[in-house]
């Protein structure tokens, strides 16, 4: 399934799963609890014994069936393509797209998203290809492709490329902006990936652990492609807007009351979590008031979700016993996105 099957659909978000592969540590101590069927079904077994996947289907909130859903062995490549190649395609044509990861800490949001050196994610992907394309297109008209990265953290909005002062919020003619964030003009793939990652070592950090990202930080690349061309006698200018997000851990998101298997907020959850909870499950209602004024993240987004956007998530999860919890609510979360 491409994303460019949403278009028929408005305001449907294409949702995917992803697992990933056990980690040796995670292998020497428990099992997987995950089991991918069909390429877009996903069952949960809590214990050894469950592998009648007939009969977990009838179980509530064992059985999940997604847009596609990813084993353990998807390149980054085929996460890529399946997820985000027809919105990179529709920010060439003018429509703005988003990608988030979604899921617990450990889960591989930043894997997905980022990627590593041998292994780029999605950021690094989607930007090498939009550079192909434009070289492909560029005898009729002139493309500029512009780069911002950026950290929400504890509702404070903060420049990832060029650390400094808090930014603020403020509506532009190209939708809400972080007032004096850098616009990188980007000319290869190679300097983008050490761009990312020097960004990604600016991201916060717990005082207690202060080698590794918070767990409450969201990452959002925007990448801004202006196409201009003569109609006639005038220059036109389109303007297409792709946000990558690698959200904040949604440990504290939501948790789910075992017997009724419905979702209670958690009391210490984070504000642009919830918010953009509340705005795609608005969305997905077909609702028309949508709350995006309720959070830094949702009022960075008001014009890339939903309407004519394209909007994907990847829900990220792993697939070891010990995280069996979490990796319910997450795909409990992904399905109310459906
Ligand atoms: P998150 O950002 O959700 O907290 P990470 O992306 O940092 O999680 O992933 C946790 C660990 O698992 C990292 O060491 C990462 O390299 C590894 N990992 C995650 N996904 C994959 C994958 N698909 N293949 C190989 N390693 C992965
Ligand atoms: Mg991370």
């Amino acid at each position: 399934v491409g994303a460019g099957t949403a278009e028929a659909a408005e305001n449907r978000i294409l949702v995917f799963v992803r697992l990933r592969p056990m980690s040796r540590k995670e292998e020497a101590g428990s099992r997987s609890c995950v089991k991918i069927v069909n390429k877009k079904e996903v069952y949960l077994t809590e214990y050894a014994s469950e592998n009648d996947y007939l009969r977990l289907k009838r179980v509530r909130g064992r059985h999940f069936c997604f847009d596609s859903a990813f084993p353990d062995s998807t390149t980054q490549a085929e996460i890529y393509n399946t997820s985000t190649a027809d919105l990179v395609e529709g920010v060439l044509q003018g429509r703005n797209g988003t990608v988030f990861c979604y899921g617990a800490t450990g889960a591989g949001k930043t894997y997905t998203m980022l990627g590593t050196m041998e292994s780029p994610g999605v950021m690094v992907l989607a930007i090498k290809d939009l550079f192909s394309k434009v070289r492909q297109r560029s005898y009729d008209g002139n493309h500029s492709i512009q780069l911002s990265y950026l950290e929400i953290y504890n509702e404070t909005v903060r420049d990832l490329l060029s650390p400094g002062r808090p930014l603020h919020l403020r509506e532009d003619k190209q939708g809400t902006v972080a007032a004096g964030l850098t616009q990188y003009r980007a000319y290869s793939t190679d300097e983008v990936m050490k761009l990312l990652q020097q960004g990604n070592k600016n991201r916060t950090t717990e005082p207690t652990r202060v080698n590794e990202t918070s767990s409450r930080s969201h990452a959002i690349l925007q990448v801004i492609v202006e196409y201009r061309f003569m109609d006639g006698v005038s220059i036109v200018t389109r303007v297409g807007k792709l946000s990558l997000i690698d959200l904040a851990g949604s440990e504290r998101a939501l948790a789910t009351d075992q017997r009724t298997q419905r979702s209670i907020e958690g009391a210490n959850i984070n504000r642009s979590l919830l918010a953009l909870s509340n705005c795609i499950n608005a969305l997905v209602e077909g609702k028309k008031h949508i709350p995006y004024r309720n959070s830094k993240l949702t009022q960075l987004l008001k014009d890339s979700l939903g309407g004519s956007c394209n909007t994907v998530m990847i829900a990220n999860i792993s697939p070891s016993n010990l995280t069996f919890g979490e990796t319910q609510n997450t795909l409990h979360w992904a399905d109310r996105a459906k």
